[in-house]
C-alpha cells in the first residue's frame, strides 16, 4: 500500500475502476452514466469485454440478471443482442417466472461492440496499465498506484480483477502464474487486500479445450437450432439481425471415462495440486466421472465461437489433465474422432475476498472508498459479474458525489437477492444465480424487469433519453391495457360465446380472470374488444402473464408479509443455540459464531434449512424472553 502523495489533476477522477472484464465494463458504464468522471484502468485495452470461458450470455437466473442490467440501462443486454448467434429461450414450456433468455455469443463481435461502446461513452477515460497498490488516507482508499509508478486518485475505487488475484493455471504437471491464459496475475493488489486484514479464500474454475471446427464430423451429430423467433435481452431491441447458427450435440463414451479415470492423478483437483473449491454446478469432466461413476455418458454441446471463426467450444468437458490425455479422451467422443485442438483446457486457482467483508453497497467495510465487484467476490459467470459491476459503479459514483447509496431488496430484483446472499451468507463455492434463490420469483420475472427497475433508474438519472421515452410509452400503454383487462366484465354466457368454457353461475368475470383459464389468450377477446389488436406484442404478453400469475402473486404477497413479520423477530443475544433440538452441529456452530440479530438474518446464514429455521422459531417462541439484541 502506498501512502498519500500529490498527483496532477489529469490523474484525478471521481471513480477509478480496475479491470475491463464484465464487472468492470458495467461498472464504468454505470459510473459514467451517473455523471462521475470515470477511469477504466485495465491490463490490456484489447481484452476489454473478453469472454474468458464459454461464449454464451444468459440462461436460467442469469438471463433475469441481464434483463435487470438492461432495465437499469446497463450495456450487457444491448451488446449481446448485436453479437448473439443462437438465441434460445430456456424453459419455454414452463411458467414465465422461470424462463431464461440465453444466447450463444460471437466472441469477437461482443468484444468489439463493448470496446466501441466504451470508447464513445461520455465521462469515461480508458487507460492500459496494472494497478499494483491501493493509496490510503487513513483507512480510506483514495486511489491506486500503477506498475509504472503513476499515482491515480479518485473519490472511490472499484476493483473488478476477476480470476487474476494470485491466479495460478494448472494443466497436468504444468503450473503457470496467470490471471487468464497468456495474461499476468495480479499479486500486488492481492498483497494489499491481505494487508488490509480482509478474510480471503481460494477458489478454482476451469475451461475445456478449444477445438478446430473444421476437423469435427458435423454431419454425424444431432444439431440444435436457434429459436425461430429470438427473445432479445434488451428492452430496446426490436429485432435480432445477426445470422443464427445451430450447435452440435454429442456425448462422452465409456472409453472417454476410462481414459480420464486412469489419468486422474494428472488433474489439478484429483492430483491434490489445488486447494480451491470449484463450481459445483459447472463441474469438470474429471468431477463428473468420479462423482457420477454410474453414468456412462455425459452430454456435450459443440458451440461455434463465432460466425467466421472455426473455433468450437465443447460445453461440458472442462478439464485440467495433461495435453496428451485431453487429446486422447476427446477423440473417443462421437464426431471428434479426428479432432484437432487449438488450445488445451486448464484449471485456474485464484484468491477471492469473502463478500461478508462488504456492505450491501459492495463497499469494503474496513476500507471506505473501496468497492469490489465480480469474480473477486466469489461469484462465477459474466452476468453475476456485470450485475455487481453496475451496482458497485453506481454506488461508487454516488458516494464520490455525496449522494445516498442504492440497494435493492430481495423482493425488488435478482440483483438484490444476489448481493444479499453474498454479503450475508458469504460463499463456500463459486456463487452463481438460479431462479430458486429468489423467494419472490413469481414477481421477479425476466419479462417485467423494466417495469420493476427502469422507473427507479430514471429517477436516479442513469437512463438515456431514448430508453426513458420508450419506457414511459410502454408503461402508459400497459397501464391502459391492464385497466381494460381488469374492468371489462363478462357474464358466463358472453364468455362461452368467446369460446371460454365458464360455469353458468351468474358471476361476471373480468377479462383478467378469464385470461388465467387454460389456453385463453387476448386473441379470444378481439371480437368484442377490437382495440386489443393494436396493443404492442410486449404489452399483450405482459397482460397475459400478469393475469396468469394473479392468484399466485396474491398468495405470494400474503406469504411475503407473514415472512416479513417473522423475519423481524428479534433473537435474544444470549440464546443457548446448543440447547435447541433439531439443529445440526454445523448450523449450531454457525449460529453461535454469527449470533444473528433477527430470525431473517438467521435464515440467510449459509446451510440454514427451512427445518432448522422452524426449530429455531419454535424454540424462541417457547423460551422466556431474556436480553434482547440492540
Ligand atoms: P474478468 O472477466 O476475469 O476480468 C478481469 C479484468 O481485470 C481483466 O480485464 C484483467 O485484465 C483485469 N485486471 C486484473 N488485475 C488487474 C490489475 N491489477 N490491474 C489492471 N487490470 C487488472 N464462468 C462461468 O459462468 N462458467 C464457466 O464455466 C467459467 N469458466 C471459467 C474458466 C476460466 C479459465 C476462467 C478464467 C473463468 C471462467 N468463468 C466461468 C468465469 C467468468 O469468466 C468470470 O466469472 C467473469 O469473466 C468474471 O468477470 P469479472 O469482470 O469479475 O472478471
Amino acid at each position: 500500500m502506498s501512502s498519500a502523495m500529490s498527483s496532477s489533476p489529469s490523474n484525478t477522477f471521481d471513480v477509478i475502476v480496475i479491470g475491463g472484464g464484465h464487472a468492470g465494463c458495467e461498472a464504468v458504464a454505470a459510473s459514467a452514466r451517473a455523471g462521475a468522471r470515470t477511469l477504466l484502468l485495465t491490463q490490456k485495452l484489447e481484452t476489454i469485454g473478453e469472454m474468458s470461458c464459454n461464449p454464451a450470455i444468459g440462461g436460467l437466473g442469469k438471463g433475469h440478471l441481464v434483463r435487470e442490467i438492461d432495465a437499469l440501462d446497463g450495456v450487457m443486454g444491448r451488446l449481446a443482442d448485436v453479437s448473439g448467434i443462437q438465441f434460445r429461450l430456456l424453459n419455454r414450456s414452463k411458467g414465465a417466472a422461470v424462463r431464461g433468455p440465453r444466447s450463444q455469443i460471437d466472441r469477437r463481435l461482443y468484444r468489439e461492440a463493448m470496446q466501441a461502446e466504451l470508447a464513445q461513452t461520455p465521462n469515461l477515460t480508458l487507460m492500459a496499465g496494472t494497478a499494483e497498490a491501493l493509496i490510503l488516507n487513513g483507512d480510506r482508499v483514495v486511489g491506486v498506484t500503477t506498475g509504472e509508478g503513476t499515482e491515480l486518485r479518485a473519490g472511490a475505487v472499484v476493483l473488478t480483477t476477476g480470476t487474476f488475484l494470485n491466479g495460478v493455471i494448472h494443466r497436468g504437471e504444468e503450473r503457470i502464474a496467470a490471471g487468464r491464459f497468456g495474461e499476468a496475475p495480479s499479486t500486488g493488489l492481492a498483497a494489499d487486500l491481505y494487508g488490509s486484514g480482509l478474510m480471503m479464500g481460494r477458489l478454482k474454475t476451469g475451461t475445456p479445450a478449444r477445438l478446430d471446427g473444421r476437423t469435427i464430423a458435423w454431419d454425424r451429430l444431432e444439431m440444435q437450432d436457434a429459436d425461430t423467433v429470438p427473445s432479445a435481452f434488451s428492452f430496446l431491441t426490436d429485432q435480432i439481425t445477426v445470422p443464427q447458427i445451430a450447435c452440435g450435440v454429442t456425448h462422452t463414451t465409456a472409453e472417454t471415462h476410462r481414459i480420464i479415470a486412469e489419468n486422474l492423478n494428472e488433474s489439478a483437483v484429483y492430483g491434490g495440486k489445488v486447494s480451491g473449491i470449484g463450481p459445483r454446478y459447472c463441474p469438470s469432466i474429471e468431477d463428473k466421472v468420479v462423482r457420477f461413476a454410474d453414468k456412462t455418458s455425459h452430454q456435450i454441446f459443440l458451440e461455434p465461437e463465432g460466425l467466421d471463426d472455426p473455433t468450437v467450444y465443447p460445453n461440458g468437458i472442462s478439464t485440467s489433465v495433461s495435453e496428451p490425455t485431453q487429446l486422447a479422451f476427446l477423440r473417443t467422443i462421437p464426431g471428434l474422432e479426428a479432432v484437432e485442438v487449438f488450445r488445451y483446457g486448464y484449471a485456474i486457482e485464484y484468491d477471492y475476498v469473502d463478500p461478508r467483508e462488504l456492505s450491501p453497497t459492495l463497499e469494503v467495510k474496513k476500507r471506505p472508498g473501496l468497492y469490489l465487484a465480480g469474480q473477486i467476490n466469489g461469484t462465477t459467470g459474466y452476468e453475476e459479474a456485470a450485475a455487481q459491476g453496475l451496482m458497485a459503479g453506481l454506488n461508487a459514483a454516488r458516494s464520490a458525489s455525496g449522494q445516498e447509496p442504492v440497494v435493492f431488496g430481495r423482493d425488488q430484483a435478482y440483483i438484490g437477492v444476489m448481493i444479499d446472499d453474498l454479503v450475508t451468507r458469504g460463499v463456500t463455492e463459486p456463487y452463481r444465480m438460479f431462479t430458486s434463490r429468489a423467494e419472490y420469483r413469481l414477481s421477479l420475472r425476466a419479462d417485467n424487469a423494466d417495469q420493476r427497475l427502469t422507473g427507479l433508474a430514471v429517477s436516479l438519472g442513469i437512463v438515456s433519453e431514448a430508453r426513458r421515452l420508450r419506457f414511459e410509452a410502454k408503461a402508459a400503454e400497459l397501464s391502459k391495457a391492464s385497466s381494460v383487462s381488469r374492468e371489462t366484465l363478462f357474464t358466463p354466457k358472453e364468455a362461452n360465446a368467446l369460446g371460454i368454457p365458464v360455469n353458468a353461475d351468474g358471476r361476471r368475470r373480468s377479462m383478467r380472470e378469464l385470461l388465467a383459464f387454460p389456453d385463453v389468450t387476448l386473441e379470444n377477446f378481439v371480437p368484442v374488444c377490437p382495440a386489443i389488436a393494436d396493443w404492442s406484442p410486449e404489452v399483450r404478453e405482459q397482460v397475459e402473464i400478469d393475469a396468469g400469475y394473479a392468484n399466485y402473486l396474491d398468495r405470494q404477497a400474503v406469504d411475503a408479509a407473514a415472512l416479513r413479520s417473522e423475519e423481524a423477530l428479534t433473537l435474544p443475544v444470549d440464546l443457548d443455540y446448543g440447547a435447541i433440538g433439531g439443529l445440526s452441529n454445523e448450523v449450531k456452530d454457525k449460529l453461535i459464531r454469527i449470533r444473528p440479530r433477527t430470525l431473517g438474518q438467521a435464515g440467510r446464514i449459509e446451510g440454514m434449512t427451512p427445518g432448522a429455521l422452524t426449530a429455531l422459531l419454535s424454540h424462541v417462541k417457547r423460551a422466556p424472553r431474556t436480553t434482547v439484541a440492540a
